[in-house]
Order: structure tokens, then C-alpha cells, then sequence
């Protein structure tokens, strides 16, 4: 891999300045190879993921090649928009719109970002004053296009990103709509972390005589998450959740479900069991949003619930552990849920419920990340979470003892090279109402015992095996 300096790039000072303030010693993978090439104004599809470094990788050569329209003029016909950044989530475009921001800041290049559930005006206010970077979802630039609050004739430069994600959300007619709204001639720059065939019309549609760039996903990571299964009911999954928190000490955690109901009935009771937890879902507000992630990067709330679509993307590092109280409909996003730990070379531990009915996910699963997934036996404080065993598949369970110090071990801290992670590509599922909401322990013979987790096996660690092919078509 050839690792270069941003020296080496050229970047006029002011950009120069900027990156050596976020203290970037040298381009990540994704950055060496796309770097030069939008400098020289080529059409890029990129198949990268968020936690690889990839927003600077498209913003520092725009704002370099920006750089001949700055002004200090304080009129607004001197500030069109020059540049489109699509995202599919608010969380999204705010996170790439506060880089992209970072990156300028020694420029007279202005930047902002709109996103929908959130007051239009001060967006209007902001685009009528003028922007050449605009980052933006996008339903809400719609309206802004519709409203006639900007313009977009004079954009030179696009970028798709998380393009698989956008589609997958159903953002095709409107990205198409938008495409339609800006000159032809132009650069456009297209992210995504698989290149279905459906990318690939989208690409050959919008995309003329692109440079593909590429950076393999690293497997790294993911070899230091220890991957535990338990063996758990519908009824007692929010148990089990307070159950292994205490007994593993989980500092934080994500939490995932497959739901938005079930995000928002967990987080609730779980509040109610005493641990400080919060939701983030598609339809919490905005401000909710990020008043949860906030609190949750702060270290105030210990656990977040979350969905697949909301939890995509988001740049929080070194969470001690993951538990998919549901398992994923779809086994790559097992692979990106549990990439949320053990990010760069700090120990994670994914802790996966299986319910009698996930024997084809858990299946799925086993195959996406080659394992063979020995489910453990838990005892809650109401009782065993699921008595019946997998007999189907008794050679899988290995006989390995887990002892209580090793379960406990708390996670190693992380290196200093946070973002070659396993990040986030889940799919959106479909909307199913929770059972685990049952109070914990109703009628069970086993009230009163201790939360003493029987293991059964030990996980090998994921990744052994060379990785499985993990771009898939749709
Ligand atoms: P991204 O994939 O663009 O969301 O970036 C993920 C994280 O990596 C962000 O926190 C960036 O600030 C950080 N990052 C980006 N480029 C570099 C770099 N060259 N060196 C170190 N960190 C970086």
C-alpha cells in the first residue's frame, strides 16, 4: 500500500493548515488514490465506506480546486453553489458538513448543510446568503429547489455518497430529479460500499469515463471482536440485555433491533430497569437525534438503542460492546453492526441473541462471517432465557469453559489509527412489533437466581478465514 503525505498533494496552504490542525499524519488508503485523481478533475466511483477516511478524500481536492472562485466579496451572486454533497441521513450530512467545514475554515470558501426535519428558514436564510459547498439529503434540497431558495446552475462538482444507501432508502427518483436540476458539464464523484447493478446504471447514467478507486475492507478489526451467542426468547431479551450488562460490566454499548417500535419499547424499559439508555430511530426528531448522540459520546448515556438505518455511518469510536438483541434480517449487516466495536485494534465483544425462530438468520450468519456460532446458555435474574437447546446442531457446541475473569476483561484502549474500521452498510427492515417486553421474570421457576451466564463456548474470532466476498449485487 502506498502511503503518502498530504505534503506530497500539494494542497494550497490554507488546506494544508487545516489538515495538520485534525492531526492527519498521513492519507489513508482511499485518500492516496482518490486525492489525485479529482485533482485532475476526473469522475470517480469509489467504493469505500464512512471510517475509512473518505469524506476528506472528496473534500480536500473540491475545496483545492474551489479555490480559484473565492472571494471576499460579501455579495451572495458571488457565492453560487459550486459543489453537491448527497447524503442519505441527516446524521450524515451533518457529520460530512462539519469536515468539510474543518477543512475550509482558512479559506473564504463557505459551507452548509441542509437536512429535513428541522426549521427550513434558517436554511433559506443561509443559502440566500450564499454557499459553495452545499451538503445536503435529498428530500430537503428538493424543497430548496422547488422554493427556489438555491440554484444549481453553476454546480461543477457532485458527490454521491453512501450512493448503495441512498437507494436502498428509495432516494433514486429524487437523486435522478436533482441530477436533471445541474449542468451537464461537470465532475461527479460517486461513493458506495458495494457496487450493485444498480449502482452500476446509476454510474453509467450520471458518470462519465470514471476512475474506479477502491479500498478493500480491512478485516483487521473485526479479528479482535469475541463473538458470543445466547440462546434467548423473545419474552426475555430485555433481561438478558440488564442481565449481561452487569455481569460483563458493559461501560457502554449499542444496542440494536430490527424495529423502530421495538428501538423505542426497549430503550424505555431498559431506562426503567435503571440503566441510562437512549433511542435513535428514524422517526425521533431531529434534535432528539443528536441530543442522544451527543449524550451518548459524552459518556452520560450508557446504551443505545438503535436501528440499523438511524446508527449508519456514525462516527463514534471504541464502543466496548455490541449487542444485537435482534438478530439482523440481513447477515452483512451483522458484519457492520458488530464492526461498531473493536475498532482499531481495541477488543470489542458482540453479544447476539438467538431466538428459537433465528435458526436461518443465525445460519446466515455463520456463513457471512465463517464461523461456527456455539450458543450459550443464559441464566437471567427471572430464570434461563431459553431453556430448549440448538439439538439440531449439537456438534457445534464446543466445549470450551469461558471463565468469569476473561468475560469480564475489559476492553484493551485503541490504537491510534481510529478509522480503518468495519463500518456501517445495514439494510432496511421491515417494521415488526417486539415481544420482549414482558416483565422480566413473570412467573418463572427460576426467580431469584443469580445472573450467572452458563458458557458453553468459546468464539473464535472472527475473520480467521480469509474474508468472504462481501460485495454483493441486489
Ligand atoms: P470518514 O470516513 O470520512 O467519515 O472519516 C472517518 C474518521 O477518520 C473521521 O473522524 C476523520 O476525521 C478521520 N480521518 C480522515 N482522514 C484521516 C487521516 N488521514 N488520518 C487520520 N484520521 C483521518
Amino acid at each position: 500500500m502506498t502511503v503518502l503525505s498530504f505534503s506530497e498533494l500539494n494542497l494550497a496552504a490554507p488546506l494544508n493548515q487545516a489538515v495538520s490542525e485534525m492531526g492527519y499524519e498521513s492519507m489513508t488508503p482511499i485518500q492516496a488514490q482518490a486525492i489525485p485523481v479529482v485533482l485532475e478533475g476526473r469522475d470517480v466511483m469509489g467504493a469505500a465506506q464512512t471510517g475509512t477516511g473518505k469524506t476528506a478524500a472528496f473534500s480536500l481536492p473540491l475545496l483545492q480546486r474551489l479555490l480559484k472562485h473565492e472571494t471576499a466579496s460579501a455579495s451572495p451572486a458571488r457565492h453560487p453553489v459550486r459543489a453537491l454533497v448527497l447524503l442519505p441521513t441527516r446524521e450524515l450530512a451533518d457529520q460530512v458538513a462539519q469536515q468539510v467545514k474543518q477543512y475550509a475554515k482558512y479559506t473564504q470558501l463557505r459551507s452548509a448543510v441542509v437536512f429535513g426535519g428541522v426549521d427550513i428558514k434558517p436554511q433559506i436564510a443561509e443559502l440566500r446568503r450564499g454557499v459553495e459547498v452545499l451538503v445536503a439529503t435529498p428530500g430537503r434540497l428538493l424543497d430548496h429547489i422547488e422554493s427556489k431558495s438555491c440554484v444549481l446552475n453553476q454546480v461543477e462538482y457532485v458527490v454521491l455518497d453512501e450512493a448503495d444507501r441512498m437507494l436502498d432508502i428509495g432516494f433514486l427518483p429524487d437523486l435522478q430529479r436533482i441530477l436533471n436540476y445541474l449542468p451537464k458539464q461537470r465532475t461527479t464523484l460517486l461513493f458506495s460500499a458495494t457496487f450493485s447493478n444498480d449502482i452500476k446504471r446509476l454510474a453509467n447514467s450520471y458518470l462519465q469515463n470514471p476512475v474506479t478507486v477502491e479500498v478493500a475492507r480491512s478485516n483487521e478489526t473485526a479479528a479482535t471482536v469475541t463473538q458470543r451467542f445466547f440462546a434467548v426468547d423473545a419474552d426475555h431479551k430485555r433481561d438478558a440485555v440488564r442481565t449481561l450488562v452487569e455481569e460483563l460490566d458493559v461501560k457502554q454499548a449499542f444496542v440494536f433491533v430490527n424495529s423502530k417500535l421495538g428501538c423505542g419499547r426497549l430503550a424505555r424499559a431498559l431506562e426503567r430497569d435503571g440503566l441510562s439508555t437512549a433511542a435513535l430511530h428514524g422517526d425521533k426528531s431531529q434534535d432528539e437525534r443528536l441530543k442522544a448522540l451527543d449524550a451518548f459520546k459524552r459518556g452520560e448515556v450508557r446504551l443505545l438503542v438503535c436501528t440499523d438505518v438511524a446508527a449508519r455511518g456514525l462516527d463514534i469510536k471504541d464502543v466496548p460492546v455490541v449487542f444485537n438483541v435482534d438478530l439482523p434480517f440481513n447477515a452483512e449487516d451483522y458484519v457492520h453492526r458488530i464492526g461498531r466495536t473493536g475498532r482499531a485494534g481495541a477488543e470489542g465483544l458482540a453479544v447476539s441473541f438467538v431466538a428459537p425462530s433465528d435458526q436461518r438468520l443465525l445460519g446466515d450468519i455463520e456463513k457471512m462471517v465463517r464461523i461456527k456460532a456455539s450458543v450459550e446458555t443464559l441464566a437471567t435474574r427471572s430464570g434461563y432465557a431459553r431453556q430448549e437447546r440448538r439439538d439440531d446442531r449439537p456438534v457445534r457446541h464446543e466445549r470450551v469453559e469461558r471463565s468469569p475473569v476473561e468475560s469480564r476483561r475489559p476492553p484493551k484502549p485503541a490504537s491510534r489509527d481510529p478509522f480503518f474500521d468495519k463500518p456501517y452498510e445495514p439494510t432496511v427492515a421491515p417494521e415488526v412489533v417486539p415481544n420482549w417486553e414482558s416483565k422480566p421474570g413473570g412467573g418463572n421457576k427460576y426467580k431469584g437466581l443469580s445472573g450467572n451466564i452458563k458458557s458453553k463456548g468459546k468464539m473464535p474470532a472472527l475473520f480467521k478465514a480469509p474474508a468472504p466476498a462481501e460485495e454483493q449485487e441486489a
